[in-house]
């Protein structure tokens, strides 16, 4: 919209005063270039509309206030800038509208820079109704920005960005030099689209500054933005800077929270998080000096530690400026927090940082959790922080800090807005205000380009497809397939003479009989299934065999391309069995390999028989940079007999605490004869190695390998419950960056025969 009325208005303009504005047609690089070079302010190019490839768009030049130097699609939304393309803006009172950036990636180390070299940053600038859609570099972990701002007073704002699957923050405001500090640019009404779970640090979707130049000012301004479903990490958005203002922002289903990473004199107030109960939901965690954080509003969020709907962190005395400065002269007013599961003080709280919060106010917050649970915690002192007038409407409230918050009961009422205010009029004053008005998805981003809606999900597609037995009758129809697909497989065997390439979601499932042998894929490559970008599988109801099989290095029933995967997978087998993986001395089930992460891999009411390697292998990424390979890996009501590797190998080694999982679900399993083969490395036929969160529970476990956890960082969760061992050697548990005992919660678990707990 903006594009249009800009060019008319612009036209409509160089009529009246023809002499003073040239208006450039261009139809390739050439004649932009050319056009390029005799660009004055008010001129205007005019990208035609149509694909240019391979284009690294550069614009520069002196545009004046009410006369800038523009670049503007035919029409917006019609030229796409695809392959190894980016665009550079330097010079004064720029505005470049209307593109689309997708099916590629930049060359460079952003897509978009508010620089066209480091003596020529972009000031008075603005870029406006854009589209970055998935043009993210193949490698997930070789690193960009989309966005990279640098300079003084330039507007971002009504674009949209969408699917960056690559390490780097999608938006990044750069205080690296002094011309661009104390900015005061604005970053308004875009549309920050799905971020997929990135598996590692460098998720964030904004950033403003580095730890580097965080002591300095950038004054900027982050307004009436939605950030929806943008689950890269635990940061939402990074501040490390000083005096920015974060007002009246939408965040949609995100995991983590916006945090006042570094940097003082930062104000939040007036957004909106709206958790929908999703895991990890969070909402502001606060660290340094001098935050304020007022008048917001928060709903259904689940996370908790670092995620809480507030998390006011405690700091390291005289920290360095990489660490945690501690929070002082903190305002914490207004907020209101329902069907929340937490609200925490001094987050973080250990040797290191053992700093409380000091001279701060938390005053007239309205908060309401989750029945059953504790919903304000506090992990160490917080006589400095003065409490008053706040409210707790529903969930217990710990003992230690009953005496800061009033108990009040009242019913919530949806508002106009869509928010939940109390009915009661007591309450009138308490928390978030009244008139918020929550900025709305058609408010955001460009009009004339879609936003996502949900994943394609198997079966989606409504189309089934009968697969006869026979030889590559299956790879065939699962070749043919699209997205969404489901092959249906009668009796009898199938037989595999290639690997098949997934790209796409796919069922297969097989004709349920009653009684009937279910029918039977046998594969004579090291492989049947390769998963590729794109691609989740679901199968269902079948038997895989690996009789077949050749005996080569890496066997897998399934496993991922060593072509790079930008996407996030997901893996169901229900009704599955898999037997006689045995050709060699490790043939795995599932092998997850090097910058592949799945989403979820789920097995249920499944068998597994006469297996040498690990069912699941999820332990590719062995450098220790906080990467894995699984955020979600649920195995439940299956079958383990005669396995040598472990169940589950999953690793996630280092220090680094910028993501959530992987989490991992093992319940009501039967295992006999697991992991004793002597190529299983772990010694273990259960191997979480920096699991976050693990619930291991109501397992049978017969003359097997011991389950081996060994906790990492952060505050991992283990719960080890209602098992039952027989001769089988008790758990072998590590903390490696912990003191004292280790932290899983076991109970209810019985050894008999040799084991003993
Ligand atoms: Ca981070």
């Amino acid at each position: 919209m903006l594009a249009r009325h800009c060019l008319v208005l612009l036209v409509m303009w160089l009529g009246a005063t023809p002499a003073l504005a040239e208006h450039y047609f261009v139809r390739n690089q050439n004649e932009y270039a050319h056009a390029l070079k005799q660009i004055e302010a008010g001129d205007i190019i005019i990208l035609a509309n149509g694909e240019w490839r391979d284009f690294e768009l550069v614009i520069t030049g002196k545009g004046e206030p009410e006369r800038p130097i523009t670049v503007i699609s035919e029409e917006p939304g019609k030229v796409f800038l695809t392959g190894q393309s980016s665009l550079r803006i330097g010079g004064e009172h720029i505005l470049v509208t209307g593109l689309v950036f997708k099916d590629g990636y930049s060359p460079r180390g952003e897509v978009i820079s508010f620089r066209r070299s480091k003596q020529d940053q972009a000031r008075n600038s603005r870029v406006s109704e854009i589209v970055i859609d998935n043009f993210s570099k193949p490698d997930r972990y070789e690193s960009d920005y989309w966005v990279g701002i640098y300079g003084k007073n330039n507007r971002f704002d009504h674009n949209h960005l969408v699917g960056k699957t690559n390490k780097g923050v999608t938006l990044a405001v750069r205080l690296d030099s002094e011309e661009s500090r104390e900015n005061e640019h604005r970053i308004d009404h875009n549309y920050f689209g799905p971020r997929p779970v990135l598996g590692s640090n460098g998720g964030e979707t904004l950033r403003i500054g580095t730890s580097r130049y965080s002591m300095h000012r950038s004054d900027t301004l982050v307004e009436n933005n939605v950030f929806d479903r943008t689950d890269g990490e635990v940061e939402i958005i990074s501040s490390k800077s000083g005096g920015n203002i974060f007002r009246g922002n939408v965040f949609l289903k995100s995991r983590g929270t916006l945090t006042l990473r570094h940097g003082d004199d930062n104000v939040v107030e007036r957004n909106v998080f709206l958790g929908g109960g999703k895991d990890y939901t969070g909402g502001i965690r606060v660290i340094n000096r001098n935050q304020t954080v007022r008048s917001n509003y928060m709903e259904g969020l689940r996370g908790q530690a670092f995620s809480s709907a507030l998390a006011i962190m405690n700091g390291v005395p005289n920290s360095p400026v990489n660490r945690y400065v501690e929070v002082e002269h903190a305002r914490v007013e207004n907020n209101t927090i329902v069907d929340s599961r937490r609200v925490a003080f001094n987050v973080g709280a250990d040797e290191e940082r053992s700093a409380p919060p000091s001279n701060s106010i938390f005053k007239g917050n309205l908060l309401s959790g989750l029945p059953g649970e504790t919903l304000v915690e506090s992990y160490d002192d917080i006589s400095g922080i003065e409490f008053a007038g706040n409210r707790v409407v529903l969930g217990g409230v710990q003992t230690a800090l009953s005496d800061k918050f009033t108990a009040a009961s009242t019913e919530f009422e949806r508002a106009a807005n869509g928010l939940l205010y109390p009915s009661d009029p007591e309450l009138g004053s308490t928390g978030a205000p009244r008139d918020l008005k929550p900025v709305s998805l058609d408010q955001v981003g460009v009009k004339w380009y879609s936003k996502p809606g949900d994943e394609v999900a198997f079966g989606s597609s409504g189309k089934v497809v009968d697969v006869a037995p026979g030889e590559d009758t299956l790879v065939e129809a699962a070749m043919a397939a699209a997205s969404g697909d489901v092959l249906l497989l009668g009796p009898g065997e199938y037989i595999a003479n290639r690997a098949i390439p997934l790209g796409k979601a796919l069922t297969i499932r097989g004709a349920y009989e009653e009684g009937a042998e279910p029918p039977t894929i046998y594969f004579t490559r090291p492989t049947l299934i390769e998963l590729r970008d794109g691609g989740d599988l679901q199968i269902a109801n079948i038997t895989i065999d690996g009789a077949l099989a050749p005996d080569s290095v890496g066997n897998s029933a399934i496993r991922t391309t060593t072509y790079p995967i930008k996407s996030n997978m997901r893996i169901e087998m229900d009704g599955v069995t898999v037997r006689g993986l045995v050709v060699n001395k490790s043939f795995n089930v599932l092998t997850l390999g090097k910058s592949a992460l799945a989403d979820r891999v789920s097995i249920r009411n499944s068998n597994f028989v006469d297996i040498t390697g690990a069912v699941v292998s999820a332990a590719a990424e062995t450098e220790d940079f906080g990467q894995y390979n699984v955020e979600y890996l649920d195995i439940v009501d299956s079958k383990f007999a005669n396995v040598g590797g472990p169940i589950a190998d999953v690793y996630r080694g280092g220090r680094d605490e910028s993501t959530f999982g992987p989490n991992i679900s093992f319940s009501g399993n039967q295992i006999a004869s697991v992991g004793l083969a002597a190529t299983n490395g772990s010694g273990a036929s259960i191997h979480l190695h920096g699991v976050q969160i693990a619930k291991i529970e109501r397992n049978q476990i017969v003359g097997s390998a011991p389950f081996r956890v060994v906790h990492t960082v952060g505050t991992p969760k283990t719960s080890i419950n209602d098992n039952q061992f027989a001769d089988t050697p008790t758990f072998v548990l590590e903390e490696l960056n912990y003191e004292g005992d280790h932290r899983a919660e076991l109970s209810g678990n019985i050894f008999a025969g040799d084991g003993s707990e």
